[in-house]
């Protein structure tokens, strides 16, 4: 920096640079942050909402009336637990209505 001239040296530019300094630290630390969160909070979360309401992890494709080991759409292999949870919605699609029956 040119120490000789007085505009980098008046206490205006010298605040603008701080304050300038300090809220792209601000925002640099917010962006780590909400990436982080995203990397580690979200895409669980997702995928766990599209396990459990029957639909493909990847693509979001509908599989409440699919039969099959993979997601006709996108061919992703369908978790077990999933898996597991289509297996039990096709056998006893009907299970609410026939507890009221008994
Ligand atoms: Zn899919």
């Amino acid at each position: 920096m040119d120490q000789s001239n007085p505009l980098f040296t008046s206490p205006t530019f010298i605040a603008l640079v701080r304050w300038g300094a300090l809220v792209v630290g601000v925002l640099v630390v917010l962006g780590l942050l909400w990436f982080l969160y995203r990397q580690t909070r979200s895409k669980p979360r997702q995928r766990l909402q599209r396990v459990r309401t029957l639909h493909c992890v990847r693509c979001n494709h509908d599989l409440r009336n699919h039969k099959g080991a993979n997601c006709p759409k996108c061919g992703l292999r369908i978790p077990p637990e999933q898996a597991r949870l289509l297996d039990e919605s096709q056998s006893n699609p009907r299970k609410k209505g026939e507890e009221i029956d008994d």
